[in-house]
């Protein structure tokens, strides 16, 4: 059957519409008929006219007439999209789960606030307690105490709250000291540790020649001896260590009796202690006197639970169940903490939730939900293979979310003053959601003047602000003449007159638009100011949060498209 490329345009352009709420690129649109339908590429112009219509046709549309449309058209283009996310958003089956359901942790430890890579811990782990119901433990891992400052636990609370994570219980290592002690204590009782005064790096050489360093021969008195002498304090930073007793022929010189308790000379915002657990140990203890039944975990931890293993074997202890996930890099946003933390200090960063960074500080305040993160994070799921993040997923999560019920504004980049030749004064009315009309309307009276983007007005004859009337465009010296001609739609949609954003020039707020490359400067209307802290949709710009306003100046963060 012969294509129609009116039909072809109109459904790729609804598609576009439907899914990313933006109507399409020409150029993408045509090279995707070109591609598919090269016998039209001998009539490229006559195909650019068609679709310049239907993309004007598209942009008039509503979301829902946009939907209506596309469903008559491509009925298809619907099941097939609820069937893929049905499909994906469910996670495999955790073995062993027994008739209470799951205990699972999130385990942070607190350097500095939450970002994307601990969301995913964060929400695969809250996915299984809810699928399987049980205990979600939060639990704060701050046995270092060069790397816990005073502010970090309530950084982390934050975002923890941020998440909508169905914690049960939160637990801090910092008060269980003396259960790790009893534990360390226990262990060098029955064999399976040793104390070790060996210079480090000795025994780095000694361990990788597969030698047995001297501690390792002390007898049981002796090590007890030295321990309780370590914990008194009598032993200064790095000359002191306990040592779980492993194998010092496994081929992988990591598990060669690792360190389980170190002496760190630095105070402790929350205790007075000189021994620190090293977190092999303390997570043993922990997850087995806590009940953990299943740990979904990154791969970086791999060789902690070999590790860990052997703890368990000591005691006789069965391990959890464990899963570990493939790793996730982030661009596009800065994710170290000594970076970030660095940065801030210097005054590159403003704090944490500057927009450079992955905070979930920061992309709070570029206006994701945590319902997005969480969803990108179930579709993501616990896969081993390694992947990259994605950005317009989580974009178009949030989207998903945002769109049905973010309220519509203009706002006018690269604004320019026009006064409008002939234009009777008229209010426009125009929906605050088009998706929800029982929001109701917002209104800009238009006085004879009104801001329009530079851009907009360049190169065309004749335009139509958006809900108001079409003017003709004439250039002139910096500027450009404008003049009413009238105000039916129709008119303008024959004319292939763009359908343009505006502002009254006389009411309306300053805004500032900041994007991690971009700052964009002009005009909104009145309504962005009463929206502080809400995500809108800018149109035909992109969704924005509304951070800040004052003195009639709004400060905006870009979201997406
Ligand atoms: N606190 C560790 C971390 O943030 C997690 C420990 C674990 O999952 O066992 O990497």
């Amino acid at each position: 059957m012969p294509v129609d490329p009116k039909e072809f345009f109109l459904v790729y352009a609804l598609e576009n519409a439907v899914t990313h709420n933006s109507v399409p690129k020409a150029g993408a649109v045509l090279g995707m008929l070109m591609g598919k339908h090269p016998e039209f590429r001998s009539q490229a112009k006559e195909m650019s006219a068609v679709l310049k219509d239907v993309l004007n046709e598209v942009e008039a549309l509503s979301s829902e007439e946009r939907v209506e449309r596309l469903k008559k058209l491509s009925p298809e283009f619907f099941t097939h999209k609820d069937e893929k996310k049905e499909k994906v958003r469910g996670l495999r089956e955790l073995k062993n789960v027994g008739e209470n359901g799951v205990v699972m942790r999130f385990a942070p430890n607190p350097s500095g606030p939450l970002h994307l890579g601990h969301a995913r811990a964060a929400y695969l782990n809250d996915y299984y307690v809810r699928r399987y119901k049980g205990r979600y433990i939060l639990r704060i891992e701050d046995t270092d105490p060069r790397r816990v400052e005073p502010e970090n636990y309530g950084l982390l609370l934050d975002d923890v709250k941020w998440l909508g994570i169905n914690i049960t219980e939160t637990v801090y290592q910092s008060d269980r000291f003396d259960i790790y002690y009893e534990y360390g204590k226990k262990l060098i009782e029955i064999g399976g540790a040793y104390v070790c005064t060996c210079d480090s790096e000795v025994f780095r050489e000694l361990k990788n020649s597969k030698k047995e360093c001297p501690c390792r021969k002390n007898s049981i008195e002796k090590n007890l001896e030295l321990w309780k002498r370590m914990l008194a304090g009598e032993f200064p930073e790095g000359t002191i260590t306990v040592r779980v007793k492993t194998d010092m022929n496994h081929p992988d010189p990591a598990m060669r009796d690792f360190s389980i308790f170190r002496v760190v000379d630095h105070p402790h915002p929350k205790i007075d202690a000189k021994v620190y657990p090293m977190m092999n140990l303390s997570v043993v203890i922990d997850d087995h006197l806590l009940g953990v039944t299943h740990v979904i975990r990154g791969k970086d931890h791999i060789a902690n639970t070999r590790r860990q293993a052997y703890i368990y074997d000591y005691f006789g202890w069965n391990p959890p169940e464990y899963h570990h996930y493939g790793r996730m890099s982030i661009g596009d946003v800065v994710l170290s903490t000594s970076a970030m933390k660095e940065g801030i200090k210097t005054g590159i960063y403003t704090w944490w939730d500057d927009i450079h960074l992955g905070t979930l500080k920061a992309i709070a305040r570029r206006g994701i939900l945590p319902e997005a993160v969480r969803n990108c994070m179930i579709d993501i799921g616990v896969g081993q293979t390694d992947i990259k993040f994605s950005w317009e997923n989580l974009f178009a999560e949030n989207k998903a979310l945002v769109d049905p019920v973010s309220n519509r504004y203009f706002f006018v980049p690269s604004p320019v003053r026009c006064d409008i030749a002939g234009a009777p004064k008229v209010t426009a009315k125009a929906l605050l959601n088009p998706n929800d009309e029982s929001k109701g309307y917002r209104s800009l009276d238009f006085e004879g003047s009104l801001y329009a983007c530079r851009d907009d007005l360049k190169d065309v004859s004749m335009v139509r602000f958006k809900d108001l009337f079409n003017a003709t465009v004439k250039p002139e010296g910096d500027g450009f003449t404008l003049k009413y001609c009238g105000k039916s739609l129709e008119d303008a949609r024959n004319k292939h007159a763009p359908i343009i954003q505006w502002v009254p020039a006389g009411k309306n707020a300053r805004c500032t638009l900041l994007s991690p490359d971009s700052k964009m400067e002009g005009f909104c209307e009145e309504g962005v100011m009463s929206e502080v802290n809400n995500v809108v949709q800018f149109e035909r710009i992109g969704f924005a949060r509304i951070d800040s306003e004052k003195g009639g100046s709004v400060t905006a963060y870009f979201a997406h498209h």
